[in-house]
């Protein structure tokens, strides 16, 4: 009787199944499939997870159709876009994915200077589309990061200072929620999901279209310089104080990692400690290189390559981060002050970095992003002057705990600095963390919308908000 029920429900399930598939634009990939081990595969290779199901959306009805299946059978569900979570949540062991990576849709209507983007797109692929007419939003600095994921949580990038955050170019969202509905958030539209869904990431359902408002962006001044390690901690004091104080056109980052092989760097520096510091003056070229030039004496510098070039050219500087596979460990939290025990201890640490992919990267924030109030989107750290990232990179498993150990002994000694955290570079640590992401009263708020459009936590392989009690 046993065998006949289990025969008659996985023949049942079998025919959902291929139901299922029928019905998809898209495609449907399961185990065993070419190309199943490409399709579960996400940027942290740390996550080598193996999901029942991988449905490759073609357009929003195949992601309602998803949602809708997946919550029939009582399947777990996670949502990719551009891959790049950091904790993994791009991927699952048993559920289903819902992979938006093939939706790359833009169109810009350059009159109103908007654009309609998928969440598949990339921003580089977006910055590239974009420039043709001379425009650009604010997004991140590395260019094969989805625009879902990214637009969903804040959007920190070289555009920051001058133009804000991605989601303050954000003026609407089509968002499919856990029951199936396709509903659009905008300020005059479900504006608390719209609030919500700048800041609170994937709580809220999965979204499938995003309208942005575009700026023009000519030519950028921007590049690096690199300097040598000896005389770090001076060297960073100082272009602390002048990344802040800078005008808002000026976005920069400083990078203490061990020097890369590239050509322009002197061959003899390679694999030795080096602090970069990245830049990109958005506005008249004449006035950026008088705003970039105390960032070029900071030193005697061992390679200098800052010059006028396209805004999406920039993402060539931090295209080797974006390989698709290794495993990866990031701790992150913002600062209030670059004090002097925190750059002692940065660079003492990364004296002993592990890998030539480790770095510890400082972003200095303020300007547009940080004038927008707080409570006007669920981003709830405008007004945290420096962000500092610690990354490790490795390619062989058998070596994670000591890769892993470099960034958790620096985190645990420059924790009692931390002022709170980006929601988009968490990695997968815990709710208390979370928390750190928002002020109580954002964290609040944000359970409230979660109570009203997921109250079943549907959507919860994320930084998740638990629906108010
Ligand atoms: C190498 C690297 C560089 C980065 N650089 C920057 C940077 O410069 N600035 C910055 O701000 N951030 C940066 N990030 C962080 C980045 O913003 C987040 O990791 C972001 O979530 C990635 O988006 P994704 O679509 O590529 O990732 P995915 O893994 O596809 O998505 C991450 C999560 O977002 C949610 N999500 C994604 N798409 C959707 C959708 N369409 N609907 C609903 N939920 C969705 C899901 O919960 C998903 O698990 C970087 C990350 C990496 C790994």
């Amino acid at each position: 009787m046993a065998t006949a029920t289990t025969t008659w429900e996985s023949t049942h399930a079998d025919t959902a199944l291929r139901a299922f598939a029928a019905r998809l634009g898209g495609e449907l990939i399961r185990p065993g499939d070419a190309e199943y081990d490409a399709a579960r595969a996400v940027w942290n290779g740390a996550y080598d997870r193996r999901p029942a199901l991988v449905v490759r959306a073609a357009d929003t009805i195949d992601v309602i159709r998803a949602v809708t299946f997946a919550r029939e059978r009582g399947l777990a569900v996670a949502v990719r876009s551009g891959g790049h979570s950091m904790a993994g949540h791009g991927t699952i062991d048993g559920g289903l994915v819902i992979d938006l990576s093939t939706m790359k849709g833009l169109s810009v209507d350059p009159e109103r200077r908007v654009a309609r983007v998928q969440p598949g797109l990339t921003w580089g692929e977006y910055a590239g589309q974009a420039q043709a007419y001379g425009l650009a939003t604010s997004s991140g600095d590395m260019g094969s990061v989805g625009v879902g994921g990214l637009a969903l949580g804040g959007g920190i990038g070289w555009l920051v200072r001058k133009h804000g955050l991605t989601i303050d170019s954000l003026l609407s969202v089509d968002v499919v929620t856990a029951d199936g509905r396709l509903l659009t958030a905008s300020a005059d539209e479900n504006p608390e999901l719209f609030w919500a869904l700048r800041g609170g990431g994937g709580n809220f359902g999965v979204a499938t279209s995003f309208e942005l408002q575009l700026q023009p962006v000519g030519p950028v001044l921007g590049g690096a310089v690199f300097y040598p390690a000896a005389g770090a901690k001076d060297l960073l004091q100082a272009y602390g104080c002048l990344a802040l104080e800078a005008r808002d056109e000026l976005t920069t980052m400083a990078i203490v990692m061990q020097a890369p092989p590239l050509p322009f760097i002197p061959a003899e520096q390679h694999g030795r400690l080096v602090v970069a510091i990245l830049v990109c003056y958005a506005g008249d070229l004449e006035d950026g290189q008088r705003a970039v030039a105390p960032l070029r004496a900071l030193g005697a510098p061992i390679a200098d390559v800052i010059g006028p070039m396209p805004y999406p050219a920039l993402f060539a500087l931090t295209a080797e981060g974006a390989v698709k596979g290794q495993h990866h460990a990031v701790r992150s939290m913002y600062l209030q002050h670059l004090d002097e025990a925190v750059l002692d201890t940065l660079l003492d640490h990364s004296q002993r970095m592990t890998s030539p992919l480790g770095m510890v990267q400082l972003r200095v924030l303020g300007g547009a992003m940080a004038r927008v109030p707080a409570d006007a989107t669920a981003f709830a750290h405008r007004d945290k002057p420096y962000m500092l990232t610690l990354v490790n990179g490795w390619q062989d498993a058998a070596h994670s705990e000591r890769h892993h150990a470099w960034v958790e002994q620096l985190w645990t000694a420059l924790r009692p600095h931390a002022s709170g955290v980006y929601v988009n570079f968490l990695a997968d640590e815990g709710e208390a963390r979370i928390r750190e992401a928002y002020s109580p009263d954002t964290y609040q708020r944000l359970a409230a919308a979660k109570k009203a459009y997921d109250p079943t936590n549907f959507f919860r392989l994320n930084q998740n908000i638990k629906p108010l009690a």
